[in-house]
């Protein structure tokens, strides 16, 4: 891992491609326009990116399609796409330094966290589809003698790719890894607060020789590049990680048009319980701070509702404030950084909005003191003594706010924690087996981490229950997303 100074050179060495990335080759936007990136922990302004629109997103889209009908990947052999997709996660690894300190030059995120995780999971979701591919079957039904009957999977054909800021590569790659394997053509649509690395991908799909139209980057506002795809026609499917609002707009949008297939990672609100019989308080507590604060709390699956016995609770909060030490906000680049900056100014201003609102409806402030001036910082803080009803308690604050909330029984920890309108993540804590089983049977969560919170693995599906989306990304499941089940009948004459 380089030092400080170290990424400071890279920093300076850096060419930043700031241009869309369409049919093989990069292009500014048809109207010329560009939009700002600002390094939100320094203030900097450090490009200007294409601003694509309508019209872009046209030629992209026929692109994506011609490359489709072409059948170069989308027909080629499983190991064929095979070899090209283990090519390019491997080009991901070797460019992992200048991928990681884009990354954190646009988001603000710890430099250790872009190159220890964000890169090299990027790498490994590509590398397990790559893999993956050639062992997919086909099945044949148990239908009467004289027929034969068998399903298989057909790419679906052009698929968007909507994601968000606060993983933008590698939550990227969760999508492109299986759509591309399973034969599709991929258009990216970065956020807009995040673009950076996205693009530079365009590059390593030419040189891992992804055909041209089958991987395209095209960048821009939501409401503009990323609603023209959304409502385009020639998009068969369209693959979302944000916002429940937009998910829900996406799927107006493919209804008015044609009725693409919408898969929605959308927001969370989850809720960590700890129950009184769990010995290994510290170890809860560790787990507590780093499930609300890792990534500066910008995490969809944060624990950000702590629900705590009332009889530990104090002491349990004392542990968690002690354990958010380490996540004082410092400079990403400083490789020992554990919390960097939030998104933006726009969004540090949302938070600590939160924090006061939060306040006046009644809750304790602790922790939250500021230790840097510039930049979108925000400390760690805790919320104390939050009723379930209270806004911050029900609405995503996607920042690094930990909200208690004490209960007294186990049916009444289980009634809070699916009080709800979100359902991605939740945890529990305790040593005892029955009451671990009852309790993740109940909980109204896509993954449900018992003694952990956090754990994960690409061999797992990700994703969310009610307003938390419709889909799942990650294991092989996500390939069945990007594929069309097709039966065929074959009647059989009989021998003459
Ligand atoms: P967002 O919904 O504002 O934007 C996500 C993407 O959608 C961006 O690329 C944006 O440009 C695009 N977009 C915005 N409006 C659009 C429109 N009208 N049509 C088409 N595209 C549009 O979300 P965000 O602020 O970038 O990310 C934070 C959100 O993402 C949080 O709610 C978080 O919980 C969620 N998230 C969910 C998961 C998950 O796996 N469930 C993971 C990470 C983040």
């Amino acid at each position: 891992m380089k030092t400080q100074q170290e990424w400071l050179e890279l920093k300076d060495r850096l060419q930043i491609e700031t241009n869309a990335f369409i049919n093989g080759e990069y292009c500014p936007a048809i109207n010329g326009q560009r939009f700002e990136v600002v390094n939100p922990a320094t203030n900097e302004s450090i490009a200007e990116v294409a601003q694509c629109t309508q019209e872009d997103v046209n030629i992209a889209v026929k692109a994506a399609r011609q490359a489709f009908h072409s059948g170069e990947w989308s027909d080629s052999a499983p190991e064929h796409r095979k070899r090209i997709l283990s090519q390019f996660s491997a080009l991901i690894e070797q460019n992992k330094e200048e991928l990681a300190l884009l990354e954190t030059l646009d988001t603000g995120k710890p430099i250790d966290h872009s190159f220890s995780t964000d890169i090299p999971g990027s790498a490994s979701a590509i590398r397990w589809y790559a893999e993956a591919i050639d062992k997919c079957y086909g099945e044949v039904a148990t239908t009467e003698r004289d027929v034969h009957a068998f399903i298989s999977h057909q790419p679906v054909g052009v698929v968007a790719a909507v994601v968000p800021w606060n993983f933008p590569l590698w939550i990227a790659c969760w999508k492109l890894g299986p759509a591309l394997a399973a034969g599709c053509s991929v258009i990216l649509k970065p956020s807009e607060k995040s673009s950076l690395t996205a693009i530079y991908l365009g590059k390593l799909a030419n040189q891992a020789g992804l055909p041209k139209g089958v991987f395209q980057v095209v960048t821009g506002y939501g409401h503009e590049a990323g609603d023209a795809l959304a409502t385009h026609s020639d998009v068969d499917c369209i693959t979302f990680t944000g916002s429940t609002k937009v998910a829900g707009q996406l799927m107006v949008s493919s209804g008015e048009s044609n009725l693409k297939r919408v898969w929605a990672e959308a927001g969370g609100k989850n809720a960590n319980i700890v129950f009184d019989d769990y010995e290994d308080l510290d170890h809860a507590a560790e787990a507590a701070a780093a499930g609300c604060f890792y990534n500066q709390g910008e995490v969809c699956v944060a624990a950000t509702r702590l629900l705590v016995h009332e009889s530990i609770k104090d002491q349990f909060i004392d542990k968690v404030l002690s354990a958010a030490q380490r996540f004082q906000p410092k400079d990403p680049l400083d490789p020992s950084s554990c919390m960097g900056s939030l998104i933006d100014q726009q969004h540090k201003d949302k938070v600590e909005q939160y924090i006061k609102l939060g306040v006046e409806e009644g809750a304790l402030l602790r922790g939250g003191e500021q230790t840097l001036e510039h930049g979108a910082f925000v400390s760690p803080c805790i919320l104390d003594n939050v009723d379930n009803s209270m806004r911050v308690a029900q609405e995503e604050i996607f920042g690094p706010v930990l909200c208690v909330i004490p209960f007294k029984t186990e049916q009444q920890a289980i009634e809070i924690a699916n009080d709800s309108k979100y359902g991605l993540g939740a945890a529990l804590w305790t040593d005892n087996i029955n009451r671990a089983h009852r309790v993740a049977k109940k909980l109204e969560a896509g993954t449900v981490w018992v003694n952990n919170y956090n754990e994960g693995d690409m061999t797992v599906p990700f994703g969310g229950f009610k307003m938390s989306g419709n889909g799942r990304d990650k294991s092989i499941h996500a390939i069945e997303k990007f594929t069309e089940t097709k039966t065929t009948w074959i009647r059989l004459q009989p021998n003459q």
